[in-house]
């Protein structure tokens, strides 16, 4: 059956979609031929021969005359009506009989027998490949990953085991090699062993059995992504360099920004001491002010690095106004933000947040609140076959009544987290319209629905394929980054030689790369020095840690070559 969708989805790509509109178009003319001759024989036969015949009796003799086969049960008797069955015939014969199956030999069946026969899979790189990805399992993730590793140009090999899909992906221009992934034959012939990286997305066991596979051969490094929490460890086992739980990671992503609970609960990820933590603008009394009034860093030493709002992440002033919409992105200590929470007030009770979907990355998201604690209820169609922690409102979210019953009114957060994106869509519209003030966090499953769900009424969106995408790709550039949404990355870069002995306004950093310094890390001191004024000096030893898009970052790297 699959085989069979494959070669017809063959007729709907590129040349043979331009041939099928064309036979359609001939069909087209056929058809008004015929209906013409129809026509044209009621009228003859009534003008010519007096006998009257319906429109059906018309549309058969037509057919039967152009197709040759003549049963010569309605027969024209005179002259004229003979010189008319006779061109009826003739183009029945020349459109009909060899035209139209010749269109349809060498405008489909041609191509199509050509192109089964000159695809040759690829099963073996050439000898001197090397300094490649190579990428198990090709899905929405690893396809926004292609991506970046062609602006970087880095050559990417694609591996599948799947034929219609190789022949598919090298359609779209990718390089792809066809073979078993776990043979070790095979992947001597993918050159792993010159690999620079290998990438592997398959199911968790194949995943663990490819791991051992290639460190039975080389030491090249592998990413690999967890589907099972639990799994990671024997992955690390079997061989894997990192073993990254990314629906536990959406999961957090999701669950941090559907609570307005104190800043210690955001803390997105940290460099050594330096903490990068998120607070809702509404869960602190500094709504409505500006950043100078609202004195933060003057109160708590932090530094506010950043702005969310609706998708949108952008370095504040200190004219920026908050906006109770808003997450600010903050750097910090730990001892930094706990006097954050000091000045906003933990909220106690008041936190509720629901969560439409228990698969695995509701699952996560319901963990994640729960150690908070913040309270939550899960609602799902259908009782999670794996999770034995949390007991879920059992019922279909889309219908309103579920959503009304499980207090959707009273909720201050949503996570809306189903495996489909029009549900998603539907359930972000329909929640918002039921409590327009609710925080709707979502997840996109496909990059091209996140705007859908903005305009749906999501505060905040995730992209799974982005969030993965840029944890792999910084796992391939080795460096240490936090990912923070799509182009915002928070790295760490020592501090170029040539910059010693100047301060932070002489070294221009800003003016020169975009990057923005987030915090100073000094060799003597505990403390990371957050947000350094510009006059600053910039001392041997230290460890910068910037803001910046990728493209900043490369300027950075360009700009101050080691
Ligand atoms: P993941 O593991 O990536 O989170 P899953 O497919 O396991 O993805 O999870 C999606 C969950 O969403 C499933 O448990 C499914 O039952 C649930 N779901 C899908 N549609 C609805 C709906 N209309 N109402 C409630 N739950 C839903
Ligand atoms: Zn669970």
């Amino acid at each position: 059956m699959k085989t069979l969708a494959a070669e017809l989805a063959f007729f709907l790509r590129g040349q043979a979609r331009q041939n099928l509109k064309l036979l359609i178009l001939y069909c087209t003319f056929l058809l008004i031929l015929v209906l013409t001759y129809s026509a044209l024989f009621r009228f003859l036969m009534w003008q010519l021969e007096g006998r009257e015949y319906s429109f059906l009796a018309g549309l058969y003799w037509t057919v039967v005359a152009m197709t040759t086969l003549g049963y010569g049960d309605i027969t024209f008797t005179t002259e004229p009506g003979y010189l008319f069955s006779t061109i009826v015939t003739i183009s029945g014969v020349i459109f009909m009989l060899i035209l139209l199956p010749f269109g349809m030999i060498s405008l489909f069946l041609a191509p199509w027998i050509e192109q089964r026969l000159r695809y040759r899979p690829t099963v073996a790189l050439p000898e001197e490949t090397r300094d490649h990805v190579l990428i198990f399992g090709f899905d929405a993730v690893t396809r926004a990953l292609t991506r970046k590793l062609q602006n970087r140009q880095i050559p990417f090999i694609v591996v599948c085991s799947d034929h219609a899909q190789a022949v598919r992906l090298e359609e779209e221009g990718f390089r792809v090699l066809l073979g078993i992934p776990t043979d070790a034959q095979f992947l001597k012939g993918a050159r792993v062993q010159a690999a620079r990286h290998i990438i592997a997305n398959l199911s968790d066991p194949e995943n663990t059995n490819l791991c051992l596979t290639v460190r039975s051969l080389c030491e090249t490094p592998i990413a690999t992504l967890v589907g099972q929490l639990e799994h990671g460890e024997l992955l690390r086992l079997a061989g894997a360099n990192q073993a990254i739980a990314l629906k536990r990671i959406l999961g957090r992503y999701l669950a941090t920004r559907a609570t307005t609970r104190g800043a210690l609960a955001h803390v997105l990820d940290s460099f050594g001491r330096l903490q990068i933590a998120e607070i809702p603008v509404q869960a602190t009394p500094f709504a409505g002010q500006t950043l100078a009034e609202a004195r933060i860093r003057q109160r708590t030493g932090l530094a506010v690095i950043g702005l969310w709002e609706r998708g949108r992440f952008t370095t504040p002033d200190a004219a920026t106004r908050l906006s109770p919409k808003a997450l600010m992105v903050l750097a910090g200590t730990r001892e930094q933000l706990e006097a954050l929470e000091m000045v906003t007030g933990e909220e106690e009770s008041d936190d509720l947040v629901l969560i439409l979907g228990h698969g695995r990355i509701g699952c996560a998201a319901a963990s994640f609140l729960d150690r908070r604690p913040v309270p939550f209820i899960l609602i799902d169609k259908q009782p999670s076959p794996d999770c034995l922690d949390h007991v879920a409102v059992i019922g279909d979210a889309t219908s309103p009544h579920v959503l009304r019953e499980s207090g959707i009114d009273q909720a201050k957060g949503l996570i809306v987290t189903t495996n489909d994106d029009s549900i998603n869509i539907f359930l972000t519209l329909a929640s918002r319209h039921l409590n327009p003030s609710i925080r709707i966090v979502a997840r996109a499953n496909r990059e091209e629905n996140v705007d859908q769900l903005y305009a749906a009424g999501a505060d905040f969106v995730i992209s799974n394929a982005s969030v993965g995408a840029s944890i792999l790709n910084n796992v391939l550039e080795g460096k240490e980054s936090i990912f923070l949404t799509e182009g915002i990355n928070v790295f760490r870069r020592p501090l170029p030689p040539n910059l010693v002995g100047q301060t932070i306004a002489e070294s221009r950093i800003r003016p020169l790369t975009g990057c923005s310094i987030v915090a100073l890390e000094r060799e003597d001191a505990e403390e990371p020095l957050v947000v350094p004024p510009p006059e600053t000096l910039l001392e041997k030893g230290m460890g910068l840690i910037l803001i910046g898009s990728p493209e900043q970052e490369e300027n950075f790297s360009r700009n101050f070559r080691g």
